[in-house]
Parts: C-alpha cells; structure tokens; sequence
C-alpha cells in the first residue's frame, strides 16, 4: 500500500475528508488511517511535529504495513525565489540544524556521521509528481529540502548549507526524518510541502497564521490528483 505521512491534523484534513476508511490503528501516540483514497490502497498516518515523532511515525509504518511507496507532504517555509502557494518537490532532502563540524571537521555543517549528507528521493516518484504539476499548472520548484527542529524565519541560520547547495527551496521539520527512515528501511519515498510562508519576510509568521490551512488543503488536494493518476507501470 501507498503511506501518506503528515505532521498535524490540517495538513491531514483533505486526505482524510476523501478518504474510506477501514481501519484506524494507534501505535505509540501515532494514528494510522487505513483505507482506500482515489482508488488506491493507502495508510495514512499523523506524525507530529519535528524530527523525532515524524522517525517515530516512518519506522512505525515500515515495520508494521507493507508499503510500496512514502508520501511526506503537508507545509514549509520557502527560500527566495519560492513564494507562497508554490508547491517544492524533493530532488533530496537534508537536516538544517546538525552541526558535529568542530569535532569532525571532515563533515560539511548539516551531516550526521553515518549518514548521507543529502538522500535522494526516488526519481520516478518525483517525476511523476512534476507531470502532473505541470498538468494541473501549478508553480513548482524542484531542489533540496531541509528539516530541523526549528522553525526558520532567518535565512542566516541557513548560510552553511546554503554556500554549499544553490537550490535549496524549503524548510520544514518533518521531511528528513522520514527520508532516512525510508532509505534505512529500502522504501522509495518523495516529498511534496505546499508553502505556507517565505523565509525573512518581513510578514512571514503573519503569512504562516493566515495562510497555512489554504495551503495545508491546496497540498493535501494536489497529493489525491497525483494519487488518481498515478500507476505503477507507465
Ligand atoms: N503550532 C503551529 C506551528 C507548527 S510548527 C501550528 O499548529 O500550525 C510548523 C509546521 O509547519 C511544522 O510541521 C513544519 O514542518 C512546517 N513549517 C512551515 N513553515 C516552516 C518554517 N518556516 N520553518 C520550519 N518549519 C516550517
């Protein structure tokens, strides 16, 4: 089956609204929603925030269902030239906020020592993400995604992985979690965060309050049409 991860009930609301449910599991302090949405065999799960409860959730997941493919969606903060309503799409995501440099200098700001410094989404996941963003006309970038236990609205914090990486669009505090989880467990996964607010703007947190449920619901609607269309043999 198909597992579709997001962080709080907003971003799950759309997906849930559509969905036929069958089952709801609690593992942990994690729901499962187990089910059909567009047709297709789907887990749907509610990690919490940050980087903890949404390894937590991933593992959970990979352990227990036998999951052909991980969606992460939900929101995140956009760096320039990313505005709000654009949708990011993993190319690969990282972590914002580890730093072991001053003991292992051999290690660029944002690696863990064992694990890659960037993962890789899988690519047919993406590429079929972006076909149908460009059949539905949406503005989207595809990059580099970083996750920390943080919410950035200073694009400095962001200036080691930044000199090193030119197309990183978003921020957010769940993707990396499940993107190593996955990796870990061999399961091909992608990310698709619709953008709630745009890093160092003066509004940003404003724009996070005002708009995050219309973006929660534009992304969670886009992430059922890539579900309608999606199969597996192309
Ligand atoms: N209590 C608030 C705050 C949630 S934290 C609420 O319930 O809305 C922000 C959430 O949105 C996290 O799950 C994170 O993944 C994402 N996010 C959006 N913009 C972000 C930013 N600028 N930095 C980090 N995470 C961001």
């Amino acid at each position: 089956m198909i597992a579709i991860i997001a962080a709080m009930d907003k971003e799950l609301k759309i997906l849930l609204n559509h969905m036929q449910i069958d089952l709801i599991d609690t593992i942990a302090d994690k729901i499962f929603y187990q089910g059909k949405l567009s047709g297709k065999d789907v887990i749907v799960a509610k990690s919490g925030i940050g980087k903890v409860n949404a390894a937590i959730t991933t593992t959970a997941l990979c352990l227990k269902y036998d999951i052909e493919f991980i969606i992460n969606t939900g929101v995140a903060g956009g760096l320039f030239p990313i505005n709000s309503g654009d949708i990011v799409v993993s190319e690969g995501v990282m972590y914002s906020d580890v730093d072991v440099v001053q003991i292992d200098p051999d290690l660029p700001y944002g690696q863990m020592p064992g694990d890659p410094y960037i993962v890789y989404a899988d690519d047919a996941l993406v590429n079929k993400t972006i076909n149908t963003l460009n059949q539905m006309k949406f503005n989207y970038r595809k990059g580099i995604i970083a996750s920390g236990d943080q919410f950035v609205t200073d694009s400095m914090k962001l200036k080691p992985l930044q000199t090193v990486i030119d197309h990183l669009y978003a921020v957010e505090m769940e993707s990396m979690s499940v993107a190593i989880t996955a990796f870990k467990f061999n399961i091909p996964f992608v990310i698709i965060r619709g953008i709630s607010d745009v890093i160092d703007d003066t509004l940003q947190v404003q724009m996070y309050t005002n708009s995050v449920e219309d973006i929660a619901d534009m992304t969670a609607s886009f992430v059922i049409s890539f579900l309608e269309g999606y199969r597996w043999i192309e």
